[in-house]
């Protein structure tokens, strides 16, 4: 029996599974068509870069040479988007791309009355419109739906709402509810007034009649309707209606800002994203750039015509002010030359490194003593900025005061094989390219750094000893979890300490009698041929780094940085950071201090006649004993030397005399008159002598001399003894050659190949080193 009728019970189910079999048909199709007809992919924005405090610092435009900022619904004032959702889209958080409602009316419209209203559309499907501009026909509006569906699918309504006022027309090359904020009304969207705010809901109607800054009267006309509308619909309060209703609207075009320009296209071209939070600090920035220009301004006439400031708040490693140049629009200067990223000889200002190093490595403290005397490195001769030699000094002197020889002289004890890659891990990094061409003369400026490298390397002083990646982001700091190792944390106190003594050649001569002195470490450099001066400061707040110069490269007879940079990094600090009791860098537990004698910063001994403080790392530091004066048996007149040997049974007494190295008492036999030095030896003596030999200072051990074939150059034997030796002989390949005094200069034309020099003094004591000699 056929069954005719179907009851409700067996309907249902398969009525059921009908509706579902369609849903499952429309979801397939739309998932298909989804992937057939992708979204336009979004436009291009316009990069926008802020200072931390969120106002405007610069803005570029797109490739299509469009203002067209983002703009976040978060970023613009409610009123507006109030105005907005009113005027466009009511249902606009309901609807799922278009209000079905709307369209059934405007079809229905449409065809009754005989012509085209627009209308129903939604703020998604305007979006669509925007993102694909074409002709107002059913056919596309059908499209238009289908692609609002689709921007519903991918995006939520806050980012479709921010396409939205992102992408608004206002006329000309201006887009987005931002742009127009900016260009219309000169301020950020977020403090726009509701007159403002409507005018901006408006525009976009009919952007080339209304445009601002062509003409107002049909904006304003436009305003006032949609004024009234409001106030019919209740949507603002009546009282500010009226107002709005009465405020006066200008015509105008502002210029995009165009502030810390140097600071902004270095971001432009370095990060990537639309809407650039920077970590500029607005007002360190203005403060900077203020007293850069003045100062400049100040030392034109000494042809100095520029300048770079970078300031590194040292809390979060964050660039906070940022000057390239003194005026970015200063053609004649070539004020577009960004001088934070130059590269520049950076004269002493890498000192500070090696010092700590050696602190560091356990070579030196600040007390121990250097030689400061004519050197010859193997044909390097370096200069004293003065050209005057102090004969010894204290670490501490030498740095405080620039020397240049002890600081190479400790280069070449310590070696460029640690100095260098030390450099490159501080993030030197034209240092490390150029690596192995560098010499002893790097630590006097012979290499390239820019202002960024040597401000930030100076952050490891405020940072025990690490050094972090620069922020140049707003937020927390990102790279704290970056750092990387460069110095112990006790070596950086020591060298801060010593940088901060007012008592030096670059301390600024304008601050000698101010009670308004920052607290401040520093250092100052002045490049070969005075090109550039520098000046890097810092306290526990931030580090400052000062460049002066001029871009063309032109060196000045002033520019030097204690005259040129010094003067403007205290104005600097005294600007953005004057606290007269400011708070310093805790002493790290392993930072000890003890007396040493003074003569030679070593451990005291009985002998020792005064004695100062010293810092000392525990564990790191030597433990040297002062070794400088020596009991010694002397006839009662002084003027010779007993030994036990030859010690007679009286008429003699004993006598501490300093002995001074080799090369040292060369130099005072030259240079100091009363230069206490032992007697000789006694004549008769027929004793052995051990001990020391000579110091051989030429040739050089253990390097390769390179003659030209016939050229007949001849080398220098030139050897160094305490002053109670009187004759050196010289052997060449133990061959006996001549006799000389102590620190004579002889000289002898060697053969090709090794070399074995051999110097003896008058107690029989021998030195001997291996060199090599090649022909070209
Ligand atoms: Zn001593
Ligand atoms: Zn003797």
């Amino acid at each position: 029996m056929l069954k005719t009728k179907y009851n409700l019970k067996e309907i249902l189910p398969l009525f059921k599974s009908k509706v579902v079999y369609a849903l499952a048909i429309i979801l397939v199709l739309i998932l298909t068509l989804n992937i057939l007809f992708p979204l336009p992919k979004p436009k291009e924005f316009s990069k926008v870069i802020h200072a931390n405090n969120n106002s405007l610092l610069s803005a570029y435009l797109t490739k299509d040479d469009k203002w067209r900022m983002k703009t976040s619904p978060d970023e613009v004032t409610p009123d507006l988007i109030t105005a907005i959702l009113e005027k466009e889209d009511k249902w606009f958080y309901w609807h799922f791309g278009f209000n079905p409602i709307a369209v059934a009316r405007a079809v229905v419209q449409n065809i009754t009355r005989g012509k085209r209203i627009s209308g129903a559309s939604t703020i998604t499907m305007q979006v669509a419109r925007m993102l694909e501009p074409s002709s107002r026909t059913y056919g596309k509006k059908f499209l238009e739906i289908l692609r609002a569906v689709q921007l519903e699918m991918h995006y939520s309504k806050k980012e479709i709402l921010e396409m939205y006022l992102s992408l608004l027309p206002y006329g000309g090359n201006v887009e987005g509810v931002k742009s127009a904020s900016y260009i219309f009304f000169n301020r950020p969207p977020d403090k726009l007034s509701l007159s403002q705010s409507i005018l901006l809901t408006t525009i976009p109607n009919n952007p080339n009649l209304f445009r601002l800054d062509k003409g107002i009267d049909n904006a304003v006309k436009m305003r006032n309707r949609w004024i009234k509308k409001y106030a019919e619909t209740n949507t603002f309060n009546k009282r500010n209606l009226k107002d709005a209703m009465n405020e006066p609207v200008a015509l105008n075009r502002y210029q995009i800002k165009n502030e810390a320009p140097h600071f902004c296209n270095y971001l432009s071209q370095n990060y990537s994203g639309d809407n650039i939070k920077s970590s500029l600090d607005y007002s360190i920035q203005k403060t900077a750039e203020r007293l850069l220009l003045n100062y400049v301004n100040r030392v034109k006439s000494k042809n100095v015509s520029n300048g770079a400031v970078l300031i590194i708040d040292n809390k979060t490693n964050s660039v906070v002010g940022y000057c390239g140049s003194a005026d970015f629009n200063d053609i004649n200067s070539s004020g577009q030359v960004n001088g934070v990223i130059a590269l520049r000889s950076p004269g002493s200002t890498l000192k500070p490194a090696l010092y700590t190093l050696a602190f560091d490595n356990g070579l030196l403290t600040p007390e121990m003593k250097l030689l400061d005397i004519p050197t010859d490195i193997n044909g390097y001769e370096p200069e004293n900025f003065d050209q005057k030699f102090n004969g010894e000094v204290s670490a501490r002197y030498a740095l405080v005061n620039s020397l240049n020889i002890p600081a190479v002289r400790l280069l070449q004890s310590i070696g460029l094989d640690k100095f260098v890659p030390l450099l490159a891990k501080a993030g030197f990094s034209d240092i490390d390219k150029e690596k192995k061409n560098l010499g002893l003369s790097l630590i006097l400026g012979g290499c390239g750094v820019r202002l960024e490298q040597l401000t930030r390397f100076f952050t490891v002083f405020s940072h025990n000893g690490k050094l972090f990646p620069l922020n140049y982001l707003a937020g927390k700091n990102q790279n704290q979890d970056k750092a990387v190792k460069i110095f112990s944390p006790d070596a950086p106190y020591i060298t801060s300490q010593i940088l901060t003594t007012n008592e030096r050649p670059d301390f600024p001569a304008e601050f000698l009698y101010t009670t308004n002195l920052p607290k401040i470490a520093w250092k100052t450099g002045t490049s070969f041929g005075k090109r550039d001066a520098w000046a890097i400061g810092y306290n526990p707040d931030y580090t400052i780094g000062v460049w002066m110069g001029n871009f063309d490269g032109a060196g000045a007879p002033e520019l030097s940085g204690a005259e040129m940079a010094v003067p403007l990094l205290f104005e600097l600090f005294n600007a953005v950071d004057y606290k007269p009791k400011k708070k310093w860098f805790e002493k790290p537990n392993d930072v000890l201090e003890r007396d040493v004698c003074s003569e030679t910063g070593l451990l005291l001994t009985p002998n020792c006649e005064h004695y100062v403080k010293d810092f000392y790392i525990k564990h790191v530091s030597p433990n040297t004993k002062c070794n400088l004066y020596k009991t010694l048996y002397v006839d009662e007149k002084e003027t010779m030397q007993y030994c036990p040997e030859c010690l007679p049974a009286d008429g003699y007494k004993k006598v501490n005399y300093p002995l001074y190295s080799a090369e040292l008492t060369l130099w005072y036999l030259k240079n100091k008159t009363d230069f206490k030095r032992p007697p000789p030896h006694n004549p008769l003596c027929q004793s052995k002598r051990s001990g020391d030999g000579p110091a051989i200072l030429s040739p050089s051990a253990d390097y390769e001399y390179y003659i030209e074939e016939k050229s007949k150059q001849q080398l220098l034997l030139q050897g160094a003894s305490d002053a109670s030796i009187k004759i050196h002989y010289w052997y060449i390949n133990d061959q006996f050659y001549k006799s000389s005094k102590p620190g004579e200069r002889i000289f002898f034309q060697p053969q090709k190949g090794l070399l074995t020099i051999t110097c003896m003094d008058d107690l029989g004591r021998k030195t001997m080193i291996h060199t090599k000699v090649s022909f070209y």
